[in-house]
């Protein structure tokens, strides 16, 4: 996300990624684009699982408009249209965290921080996010697949990422799916979750929740974003696109409607056995 100068001081950033399943000599191709254009995201290939199923991240991204919630959408094999999701039914999503970036003196506030944020994202969603510890790794566009958890929220120094960030950016994030067709049917899931928090910027705002410039408000839209969520026009929203004096104490009322279209209430996702994660790197 952007830092603007003046009353619009930060944009955020979303960043789509799409994942080829990949063949020995295939690397994974990933596609991002940034906020407001309707975007087209195109997969770059596919392989051939062991048991003869198509597996492929060709399916087309684009804006769905839903009013104050906007979810980042999938277009499977068929034709169809669902929307990016984790499967809500798994045990627990993972995270980890890096906080490389930040004076050791305001790493603990800074993981307190996050740790209250996941367990919003929590009661929005209905899914459980697990802690598994901190990591000195930093996400780009090219290794999410190798994360060391399902989702990896680093604050670090914008020049460690590949991500399209500049001076007035506070953050990243986004998420990496796959999508998938052939005898067990088709779908599409979340596999992976990224938060890049520009380390410089975001120390600067203010700590715990609330309204305005905070960090908290930071990491729960970019939050928003590794759980599939767009942006919105409406300023009312943690979704909309600049952080403001004016931005929401944590998910206002659209923010927590769309999270609940991409959490439990919305259902389990039967991942085929044979998509493991090896498959995406
Ligand atoms: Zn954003």
């Amino acid at each position: 996300m952007h830092r603007e100068q003046g009353r619009r001081s930060a944009w955020f950033r979303l960043a789509f990624a799409v994942l080829v399943a990949a063949v020995a000599v295939l690397s994974p191709k990933f596609a991002f684009t940034d906020l407001p254009e309707h975007t087209v995201i195109s997969n770059a290939g596919s392989t051939t699982s062991s048991d003869g199923d198509q597996y492929s991240a060709g399916a087309t991204v684009k804006l769905a408009s839903t009013g104050a919630y906007q979810l980042m959408n999938v277009t499977l094999n068929s034709g169809k249209t669902v929307a990016a999701r984790w499967n809500p039914c798994q045990t627990a999503i993972t995270y980890e965290v890096n906080l490389s970036g930040l004076p050791k003196k305001k790493r603990a506030a800074m993981l307190k921080t996050i740790k209250a944020s996941f367990t919003r994202l929590h009661a929005a969603t209905g899914m459980t996010y697990r802690y598994t510890g901190t990591t000195t790794f930093v996400p780009t566009q090219e290794n999410l697949a190798q994360q060391p958890a399902e989702i990896v929220v680093a604050a670090v120094a914008r020049s460690l990422t590949d991500f399209p960030m500049t001076s007035r950016s506070l953050g990243y994030g986004g998420v990496l799916w796959s999508s998938w067709y052939g005898s067990q049917g088709e779908g599409a899931a979340v596999m992976r979750g990224y938060v890049v928090l520009e380390a410089n910027a975001i120390q600067k705002l203010k700590t715990g929740f609330g309204k305005g410039l905070r960090q908290s408000n930071v990491i729960l839209h970019e939050l928003g974003h590794a759980s599939g969520l767009e942006h919105v026009s409406s300023r009312k929203e943690q979704m909309y696109p600049t952080l403001t004096s004016a931005s929401p104490s944590g998910y206002a009322a659209g923010d927590l409607a769309g999270l609940a279209k991409l959490g439990k209430k919305a259902g389990c996702i039967t991942v085929p056995s044979t998509l493991s994660l090896h498959d995406l790197s």
